[in-house]
């Protein structure tokens, strides 16, 4: 619009001048923790305590045997023990970046006046002296004094008193504040630490780090494995000591741990957040910003997708169509009067209606200022219509707009004309389009109007939509339109995109039902029409209790309810309230319907590359505790002995280590690189399920026992065709790592046919290069306790790891044939 408003703004000159001078208006960030004590912290966790531990001992032995040389193993794992902590601390950080990328990027945008143009800014850019606009919704920004308008301002974060205060011009409102009602242009007058929420220093729509679902039953599983590793460790110590005496203490602890570091994966944490944070990197780079890490995991079990009509399945590019009017002129001074958008910014229907109204010559800034506001009720979609009561020669005269049911049932109107109103709204919406209503009345009234007739808005779908409709179904998940809108039209434009049945329930329907009854049409019926809020909340709790995972979209104020109580709350990052995306778990950055199937697509890669790095894993714990317990037992029962005496284990402790942190590292990380174009293919996950599915189970247990056959194979073998033992324990080791290696293809075989993952060769081939390393550099076969071997042995400790990897990959095989579930489509059809 034209009009020019009667204050003006800053230049942008001014306010970059302004916003050097006086910082930016954010709360002063917490200072980071130094990177010493993050350090220092990754050592606190009862695995490290048994491997420092474990150094100790180490340390104690070489110090009573006479310190010969230097204490090469107790170095080697001090080392690992560092090189731990610095990858720790270096995912950490990474993991917190990520996070606070994405808390900018959802970060609330300001309409704000520079350079006499209305632009839209982080608020973090305010100054003061800055002209902004604010409409309900927002949280107020900074603290603003109020030049125009009369908003409903709820206080309670800064005063604790729940009910919203009306603002007088004059008066000011302070930050973090939240416009419930109405809209107002404000002067910013203190921005940053200065203003009322940054005394109070408390950060609001702050992205959380919380441990997910996920990491919580982890680190449990954990500590549980933890504990009983303990327990068998402390019962091996007694049992040593029986057996081999009090003077042999030192080399039975040395065992206990070896059995203990077997056990533990200790790389998986540090996999694992790596994941995590990743993950919500790609989503972001496709536009859904994660706002809570546990989303990711809800994303993957997600089975019913309730989504606003109005700008998520449709464009939000409103276009008057028709104005069916026995009045026209009375009719185009309401939608110009009951109209809220100014200077090209408001809803997309009011700035639509009054784009039609220029086109048709009229000047709506003009008519406005000729007919001053006295009194209005703004639009909610609780009771879905507007009212402004102006000024007239006259005297004050009311004008609303809103859905037509609810006009026409407050008009004054022979009972053939209502009838024929009514079927007219539902013929225009059968055809697709968005009706609105008009009416008028004298005095300050909603009561005995008199109609004004029809607007048809057109509102087409977003092109990308019934693809992505198409894509979530065949993924077993529903899709469900929930609109305010007109049941005629929720079900003309369902049609088009794709979403099945004929049936609509509106939001009546769901006061009215039985519960029986609902419970029976929630599962036949696709589309909510005519819904408020509050029946949206209804809905998911409906849902949830017949067990759906519900995702669950809303940009209203009111709709943080529904949000907050929905499995993934989806906001929208353009035309949403802010409460709405403080209480999201997932913010679309372009509001469109299709980034939400994206979302959840890479939620469920995410949770299998998981399941695979897991499988990996413990597929090498269970091989590793396997061969030195029994490997133990048979040295204890043929007297196996090393020069000192002491009893000759298949791999030591530093070995182990080496395999579960170097070995399993790289190939566990390029796990998680893995794509998974089928996953949408399947139904959603259980949302109980075990991270560890009882196809995944068996083939940790059979993959990691053939493995562990296979070690022992050649421990027993070698000796008998000559070999030393010492060749034989180094080939065992050589064996254990490499077959590791080889034990990432299996891992990620599931039904489900992953893309080749050119990470993956690239670290197995990585990692046989630093192991043939390891086995000829003379410092490092010092470290690890090994002896070079002959090209014969590395051929014959290489055939049998092929060997293994050829049995692994065929029970991976068998296992997953007996699980493959057909594609299948769980939308109702109505
Ligand atoms: P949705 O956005 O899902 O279409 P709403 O609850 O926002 O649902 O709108 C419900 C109905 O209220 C619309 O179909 C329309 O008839 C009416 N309506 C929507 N926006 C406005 C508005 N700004 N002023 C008056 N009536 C409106
Ligand atoms: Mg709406």
């Amino acid at each position: 619009m034209s009009a020019q408003l009667p204050w003006t703004g800053l230049s942008e000159v001014e306010a970059r001048e302004r916003l050097k001078r006086q910082g930016p208006n954010a709360l002063p960030e917490k200072r980071p923790e130094p990177l010493w004590r993050r350090f220092l912290r990754q050592f606190k966790s009862p695995l490290i305590y048994i491997l420092l531990f474990a150094l100790a001992v180490d340390f104690e032995v070489w110090w009573l045997e006479g310190r010969h040389g230097w204490p090469l193993e107790s170095l080697v794992i001090g080392l690992i023990l560092l090189l731990n902590a610095g990858l720790g601390t270096w995912q950490e950080r990474k993991s917190e970046a990520a996070l606070n990328k994405l808390k900018r990027l959802s970060s609330p945008l300001v309409w704000v006046e520079r350079d006499g143009a209305w632009v839209q800014r982080p608020s973090r850019e305010l100054v003061p002296g800055d002209l902004v606009r604010l409409e309900a919704g927002d949280r107020v920004p900074a603290d603003v004094e109020v030049l125009e308008g009369s908003p409903l301002v709820d206080e309670s974060v800064l005063t604790g008193e729940s009910l919203p205060a009306e603002k007088e011009e004059g008066e000011e409102l302070f930050s973090g504040t939240l416009l419930v009602r109405g809209k107002a242009f404000a002067r910013v007058q203190r921005t940053g630490p200065e203003s009322a929420l940054g005394k109070l220093a408390t950060l609001l729509g702050e992205i959380k780090a919380e441990p997910t679902p996920l990491e919580h039953d982890l680190h449990h599983f954990g500590n549980q494995v933890a504990r009983w590793v303990l327990v068998l460790a402390g019962a091996l110590v007694l049992l040593g000591l029986f057996t081999e005496g009090a003077g042999r203490l030192p080399q039975v602890f040395l065992f206990a741990v070896a059995l203990a570091v077997a056990a533990v994966p200790e790389g998986l944490p540090a996999v694992l957040t790596l994941t995590l944070s990743l993950g919500v990197e790609r989503m972001a780079a496709r536009k859904a910003v994660v706002r809570k890490l546990s989303a990711v995991e809800a994303l993957g079990s997600v089975t019913v997708i309730a989504t606003d009509k109005t700008g998520t399945l449709t464009e939000n590019r409103m276009e008057v169509r028709a104005l069916d009017s026995p009045d026209p002129a009375q009719a185009q001074v309401a939608l110009a009067l009951a109209n809220d958008a100014d200077h090209g910014i408001g809803d997309p229907m009011d700035l639509a209606l009054l784009h039609y109204l220029q086109r048709l010559g009229l000047d709506p800034e003009a008519l406005r200022q000729q007919h001053p506001r006295l009194s209005e009720r703004a639009f909610e979609s609780g009771h879905k219509f507007q009212r402004v009561t102006v000024e007239t020669p006259q005297g004050p005269v009311s004008y609303l707009k809103g859905a037509p049911e609810v006009l026409l049932g407050r008009s004054h109107l022979p009972a053939h004309e209502y009838q024929s109103w009514q079927e007219k709204a539902l013929a225009y919406a059968a055809e697709g389009y968005r009706v609105l209503g008009a009416a008028w009345g004298s005095g300050e009234t909603e009561e005995n109007l008199q109609f004004l007739g029809l607007v048809l808005f057109w509102d087409p779908p977003r092109a990308e939509v019934p693809e992505a409709i198409r894509k979530a179904q065949e993924a077993g998940i529903r899709v469900l339109m929930v609109t305010g809108d007109h049941p005629a039209t929720a079900l003309s434009i369902a049609h088009q995109i794709g979403i099945p049945g004929e049936r609509v329930i509106t939001g009546s329907d769901l006061e009215k039902f039985s519960p029986q009854a609902l419970l029976e049409a929630i599962r036949e019926v696709n589309v909510f029409a005519r819904v408020s809020p509050e029946h949206k909340l209804r809905l998911v709790e409906l849902l949830q209790s017949s067990g759906e995972v519900v995702a669950m979209t809303g940009d209203g104020v009111n709709d943080a309810p529904a949000l907050k109580r929905s499995d993934v709350g989806v906001a929208m990052g353009q035309r949403g309230s802010d409460v709405s995306r403080e209480v999201a778990d997932l913010v679309l950055l372009d509001d469109n319907f299709a980034t939400i199937v994206a979302a959840i697509e890479e939620g469920r890669n995410i949770y299998e590359n998981i399941q695979k790095f897991i499988r990996f894993l413990f597929s090498t714990n269970l091989s590793e505790v396997l061969v030195v317990a029994i490997g133990a037992l048979a040295a204890a029962l043929l007297n196996l002995r090393d020069a000192t005496g002491a009893l000759l284990l298949p791999l030591t402790a530093v070995q182990i280590l080496w395999i579960n942190l170097i070995t399993d590292g790289l190939p566990a990380i390029s796990l998680t690189l893995d794509k998974n174009p089928s996953v949408m293919q399947h139904p959603p996950r259980p949302p109980k399920a075990p991270l560890l599915d009882r196809v995944s189970l068996r083939f940790v247990l059979v993959s990691g026992s053939i493995k562990a056959l296979c070690a022992l194979g050649l421990l027993g073998l070698l000796p008998r065709l000559g070999y030393s033992l010492e060749a034989t324990r180094s080939a065992t080791f050589h064996f254990m790592a490499i077959g590791q290696l080889f034990f990432a293809y299996p891992a990620r075989h599931t039904h489900l046919f992953p893309l080749p993952n050119p990470w993956l060769h690239g670290a197995v081939l990585l990692g046989m290069a630093v192991q043939l390393l390891v086995g000829m550099l003379p410092a490092s076969t010092l470290a690890l306790d090994l002896v070079p071997l002959p090209l014969l042995l590395w051929g014959v400790l290489l055939g049998t790891a092929l060997l293994a990897w050829g049995l692994a990959e065929l029970t991976s095989r068998i296992f997953w044939r007996n699980h493959r579930d057909l594609p299948y489509t769980r939308q109702a059809t109505g």
